[in-house]
């Protein structure tokens, strides 16, 4: 099918690029607008003119469920830029300096999972025997999310220890939520439960070999190019509008006094730009709530070493992840033996987005000689600090009523972006999904087949 229609795609982050390429594989027009001179949103590189080289804004890690995003890597042609890890595999440190490798065997899961924490040697006895309720979290999920208010009552109801807890549940929790149990809905972590642990591939981790420019931006440009997507960088649009007597959108105006009209309109900015777009009593009246929405902020930290760490001091897994336990600092990524980056989740929560550059650096100098043994002997020679303040939004119960579906009272206008009614916490995988799902929903309407969720 080629219909020719006009789509304007407001926002260049991962939802923005990947629908523009989704609509135009079914053969759609496409000119998408972005207000900041690059693309990529929340996830993207920047030159360091110091250290001539790129930096991403944070580590970002894919998982084996993240299909759509494959699915976009594939037409962009950056798939073969994927670290994906044969079975999940990551080391771990604590505050006794003793390392723990969590190493799950090639079975299908859960069973993959519950054998490799069987045979991780930070668990007792106790911790094993608690395991059992895991499979639990994998069938009856109705049932458990309308039970208890948050994941921290749920796992503590299954009986999970505090070891258990320490070194398996919080980590995680944090790493694909951005904030700890107690924020987190149990209706969408046994959605991820449920996605992460359906298929063995599903569950393996995933990490980019490139910087996100590299994996996610270049290539989309490339795509946009050979196909004649039309990008207008710096132009933020000011006001949507609305024909309320047709229930359409009419046209979009730019801060720059453009104008543009089109066929279809997909709104693909964050949910912290999303008011901004409309007439207030327009907003009101649709019901938007994208405002209520909490943020959850991460700190990344880029740390050069004046010689390489050795495999000794810093043990090599296949993904190059070490996870820091009991320690503010949660992840450590080798991006090689002369740069570390670390990864602060729930940066808000543990009162460090607020730091000065200096304490963040020494609160990370001391969590690594605290864990590392012989890092105290690792002398630094540059460092570079990235807050995030509004990385992600906090998954709580109160969130699902606030994200909105995709399609809306306006024949022809979508909602993308991870903070949209994909019931996947704020990720690339999410963003993506909804930008597929806005694409499937046009052409669809363009085919005559109307949708349920209208
Ligand atoms: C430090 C960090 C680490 C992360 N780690 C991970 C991870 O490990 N794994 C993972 O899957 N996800 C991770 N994420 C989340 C992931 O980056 C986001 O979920 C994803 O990038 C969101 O994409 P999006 O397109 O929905 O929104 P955004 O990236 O926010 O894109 C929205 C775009 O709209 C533009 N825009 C806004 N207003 C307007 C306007 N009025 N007119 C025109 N354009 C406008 C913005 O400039 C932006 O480019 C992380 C995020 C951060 C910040």
């Amino acid at each position: 099918m080629k219909p020719g229609k006009a789509v304007t795609i407001i926002g260049g982050g991962i939802a923005g690029l990947s629908a523009a390429i989704f609509l135009n594989e079914r053969g759609f027009r496409i000119k998408l607008l972005e207000t900041s001179p690059k693309l990529g949103g929340r996830a993207y590189s920047f030159f360091d003119k110091e250290k001539d080289q790129f930096f991403d804004n944070g580590q970002h890690i894919l998982a084996g469920w993240y299909t759509n995003t494959f699915e976009y890597l594939k037409i962009t042609g950056s798939f073969n830029k994927l670290n994906i890890q044969k079975n999940l595999e990551v080391n771990f440190f604590n505050t006794d300096r003793e390392v723990f490798k969590l190493k799950c065997p090639d079975m299908t899961p859960p069973m993959n999972l519950i054998t490799g924490l069987l045979k991780f040697k930070a668990f007792n006895f106790k911790d094993k025997f608690a395991l059992k309720n895991i499979s639990s979290l994998l069938k009856d999920t109705g049932k458990i999310s309308d039970s208890f208010e948050n994941t921290g009552l749920l796992l503590k109801n299954l009986n999970q220890t505090g070891n258990l807890l320490k070194y398996f549940w919080e980590p995680f929790i944090l790493a694909v939520f951005n904030t700890t149990p107690d924020k987190v809905s149990t209706e969408i972590f046994l959605t991820v439960m449920n996605i992460g642990f359906n298929s063995k591939n599903n569950s393996t981790l995933v990490i980019p070999e490139v910087n996100l420019n590299e994996l996610l931006i270049n290539d989309a440009v490339n795509y946009f190019r050979e196909n004649k997507i039309e990008v207008v960088l710096n132009s933020r649009v000011e006001r949507i509008i609305t024909n309320e007597d047709e229930k359409k959108i009419d046209c979009v105006l730019t801060e720059n006094g453009d104008k543009f009209n089109s066929d279809y309109f997909i709104s693909a900015v964050p949910f912290f730009g999303f008011k901004k777009l409309f007439d207030e009593n327009i907003y009101l009246k649709n019901n938007f709530k994208s405002e209520f929405l909490k943020t959850s902020s991460i700190v990344s930290v880029h740390l050069f070493l004046e010689n390489e760490i050795t495999e000794e001091i810093l043990p090599a897994n296949s993904l190059g992840m070490t996870g820091l336990i009991g320690t503010t600092v949660q992840w450590l990524f080798i991006r090689n033996r002369k740069h570390l980056s670390l990864v602060i989740s729930g940066a808000d929560d543990l009162l460090v987005t607020e730091m000065s550059q200096d304490e963040i650096l020494e609160l990370c100098l001391n969590d690594l000689k605290k864990t590392i043994p012989g890092f105290d002997k690792i002398k630094i020679s540059g460092h570079k600090i990235i807050k995030e303040k509004r990385a992600t939004f906090v998954p709580d119960k109160t969130s699902k009523e606030l994200r909105p579906k995709h399609e809306t009272s306006y024949s022809n206008f979508f909602i993308a972006g991870d903070w949209t009614d994909t019931g996947l916490p704020a990720t690339i995988e999410s963003a993506v999904t909804s930008a597929k799902k806005c694409a499937s929903l046009i052409t669809n309407y363009e085919l005559g087949i109307t949708s349920f969720e209208r």
